[in-house]
């Protein structure tokens, strides 16, 4: 280890000061290299709806100055000296937690999302109860310190633009479709088809599927079809969708009828959620509707763990499924939250940040 990367290290961001300001460059530091710790030097970050809604405060709880981005690929640059798992010049990727407990149920499954300590800390815009109760920043920067057993091994050979947003949008839609157990065969549809929607595709035909899309409008369709989707659908109209699915996800981030969804399940069909709304207009269901449509699960999903991150990482890049993606430069960060919260955004944008 360099006796530079003694103490606090510098860092360099992109950070929103306010819920009405612009992404304005921000000078801050990470905490300093543990023992079990790697420094990674971040080349690409994607621009997950999660950061939209946090940077803009739409689930409340925001603290600013926030620097968001946890979709973060790059190279390691230093590691502490008990890191085994990597050395200096490997790929590496962040997604969206950086600590937790390691000593409860949940964490010791590696679910750390659920630690039972309450100890998950998020990559950003969380306090990090490790070191000080530091408040964390994100990807949206030139660098980050994080402990080895929350860093994913991404091979040398791998296109890390395309490897950055699997570290959320791949995991979020690769958990449920484990969790329901999709096969050859099963009928899968996909609620909401931006960056998270593209993945579940993928994933799901992947997996031998058959794949149906549910969007607002027919923008894009053509890349649904293109990209192994049976069906398109712009509505839930029942009387014009006649298959039934054994999983749904809805990845939908605005309001939206969520007893549609259930109603186009098959008998013990699924409907996982991962989707989350701001919270003044997150949908809800009443139980009276819940107990007449029976017979079916509706269950939540957040991100995954970090084994099972590891094994996202490993099937995609070995199946060479990777995201749709356009390369931006930081300075317009602005301007594509403004395409994704105005329907004009593409599948992924992901930022050079050495641009
Ligand atoms: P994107 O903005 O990339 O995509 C969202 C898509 O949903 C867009 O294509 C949008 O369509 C579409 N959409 C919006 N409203 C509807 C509707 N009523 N019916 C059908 N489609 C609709 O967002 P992401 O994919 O990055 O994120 C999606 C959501 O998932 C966000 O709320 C995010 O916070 C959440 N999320 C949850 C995670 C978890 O662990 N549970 C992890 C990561 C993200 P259009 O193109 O027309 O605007
Ligand atoms: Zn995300």
């Amino acid at each position: 280890m360099s006796s530079v990367f003694v103490g606090k290290i510098p860092a360099k961001g992109y950070a929103m000061l306010s819920k009405d300001s612009k992404f304005t460059p921000f000078e801050f530091t990470r905490h300093s290299l543990g023992d079990g710790d790697i420094l990674i030097e971040i080349l690409y970050s994607g621009i997950c709806h999660s950061d939209i809604h946090t940077a803009k405060d739409e689930w409340g709880g925001t603290m600013y100055p926030c620097v968001p981005g946890h979709e973060i690929a790059g190279r390691v640059v230093a590691v502490g000296k008990n890191v085994s798992k990597f050395k200096i010049g490997d790929y590496a990727g962040v997604g969206c937690m950086v600590n937790s407990c390691g000593e409860c149920e949940a964490c010791l499954a590696s679910k750390e999302q659920f630690c039972q300590s309450g100890k998950t800390v998020y990559t950003y815009n969380s306090t990090d109860y490790f070191h000080n109760n530091e408040n964390t920043y994100g990807g949206y920067s030139n660098n980050i310190v994080v402990s080895e057993k929350f860093a994913i091994k991404v091979p040398k050979n791998a296109p890390l633009d395309k490897v950055a947003p699997l570290l959320c949008a791949g995991i979020t839609t690769y958990s449920p479709l484990k969790f329901s157990k999709i096969k050859a065969g099963d009928k899968v549809g996909v609620a909401g088809f931006g960056g998270l929607g593209m993945m579940a595709l993928k994933y799901a035909v992947k997996m031998g599927a058959e794949v149906s899309v549910f969007a607002r409008n027919d923008k894009k369709k053509s890349q649904a079809l293109e990209l192994g989707a049976t069906n398109f659908y712009t509505s839930t109209d029942q009387n014009q969708i006649k298959e039934r699915f054994n999983l749904i996800i809805s990845t939908i981030p605005t309001s939206y009828n969520i007893g549609d969804y259930i109603d186009l399940l098959k008998f013990g069909g699924e409907l996982a959620i991962v989707g989350l709304p701001p919270y003044e207009i997150a949908p809800s269901i009443s139980v009276i509707e819940l107990v007449h449509k029976a017979g079916k699960k509706v269950y939540g999903s957040l991100i995954g763990g970090i084994s099972e991150t590891q094994e996202m990482m490993d099937f995609s890049l070995e199946n060479e499924i990777y995201p749709e993606t356009i390369l931006i430069s930081p300075l317009q960060i602005d301007e594509v939250y403004e395409k994704l919260t105005n329907g004009s955004g593409e599948f992924r944008y992901v930022i050079d940040m050495k641009a």
